[in-house]
């Protein structure tokens, strides 16, 4: 066994971003235990991975307490529906995974004495009226809106990593993580760059919400797996902002992929979703003085990266 460090415990491992981190740690060294119950995540994304001796997927919800054998250096906390279509349709779900499911990995990190890592949210500023959001900003979060499921689980997922850093002696960091895409995100998951790139490879009409005119910040999910992992192995608290500092509107992103597909669909305005953030854009100052990072793949090739995943063969190898 190639174990040149202790085991990682990566939550929601199976999702989108968890696999990527699961892979990048293995191809580390690390010896990783993959804890999903894959209520959004897929099997298929850690596929490649289940070969590898160092690699263990444990199916499970971590709203029961869950246990890995062994010492456990590091806890990632990702487990949690994250794009509006999952949480919308899971609602008390997402604040079960927030609350119940955060307590039992910070839980975990406790009893094995592990650093632990949460992975937290732009969405915790809401619909921001601080441009760009910096760390010290507090939010304007609507907490009866439809989104509050997600943005006040993940709220108080802070709270609570939060109390036990500083009430239990938890090692624990709270990572901002900012709008982030790639391959292996599902067509149906209805985020904005895998809907986009699904219709424009269909030569459907691309499904711009509201003018279009709101404004995102898409970080290439190799370089929000370098800043994650960086913020892991620092000894800072957070919270640190994690996404990408080139902000876009939606129209501009619609554009983007119809330029990298060449397609020819057409551009159909669809109602905007009430609270829809009218803004986000990291300042990135604090990952850039403490860690050293900073996005460094270019939109326009992380796009194109994933149109290739999406229009090809979806070898979740080839992209590695
Ligand atoms: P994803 O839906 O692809 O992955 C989430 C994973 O958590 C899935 O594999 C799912 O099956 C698992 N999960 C959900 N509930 C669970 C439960 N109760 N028990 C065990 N596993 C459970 O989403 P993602 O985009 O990979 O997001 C991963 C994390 O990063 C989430 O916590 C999300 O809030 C956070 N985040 C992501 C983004 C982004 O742009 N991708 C931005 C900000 C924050
Ligand atoms: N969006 C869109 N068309 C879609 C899906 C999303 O215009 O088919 C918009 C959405 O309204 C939001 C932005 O794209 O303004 C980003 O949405 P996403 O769901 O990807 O993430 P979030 O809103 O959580 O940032």
């Amino acid at each position: 066994m190639r174990r040149t460090t202790g085991a990682t415990v990566v939550t929601g491992g199976a999702g989108f971003v968890g696999s990527w981190l699961c892979q990048r740690l293995l191809a580390d060294g690390h010896e990783v235990w993959c804890v999903d119950s894959l209520a959004t995540g897929r099997r298929e994304n850690v596929a490649h991975l289940l070969h590898d001796p160092c690699f263990h997927l444990v199916l499970a919800d971590v709203c029961e307490p869950f246990e890995v054998p062994g010492e456990v250096d590091q806890v990632l906390h990702l487990a949690s529906p994250a794009s509006p279509v999952h949480y919308l349709r899971m609602p008390v779900e997402t604040l079960m995974v927030g609350s119940r499911g955060t307590t039992n990995a910070l839980d975990l990190a406790e009893r094995k004495g592990a650093r632990f890592l949460l992975a937290s949210t732009s969405e915790v500023y809401g619909d921001p009226l601080e441009h760009p959001q910096r760390e010290t900003y507090w939010g304007n979060v609507n907490p009866v809106g439809p989104r509050s499921v997600y943005d006040e689980a993940k709220r108080f997922s802070e709270a609570l990593t939060t109390a036990y850093r500083d009430h239990r002696g938890v090692d624990a960091v709270i990572a901002r993580i900012f709008n982030t895409y790639g391959p292996r995100m599902a067509d149906q998951d209805g985020r904005v760059v895998p809907t986009f790139v699904h219709q424009a490879l269909a030569g459907e009409p691309l499904t711009v919400a509201g003018d279009g005119s709101q404004t995102r910040s898409l970080c290439f999910v190799e370089d929000t797996v370098d800043g994650l992992l960086r913020l892991a192995a620092s000894d800072h608290p957070g919270p640190v902002n994690i996404g990408n500092d080139r902000e876009l509107t939606v129209l501009e992103i619609a554009e983007l992929v119809r330029d990298i597909t060449g397609s020819t669909s057409t551009v159909a305005f669809i109602d905007l979703p009430t609270d829809d953030p009218k803004v986000r854009r990291p300042d990135i100052t604090r990952a850039e003085e403490l860690l050293g990072w900073r996005p460094t793949t270019p939109v326009r090739e992380g796009l194109s990266r994933t149109v290739r995943w999406m229009a090809g063969g979806r070898t979740q190898r080839a992209t590695a």
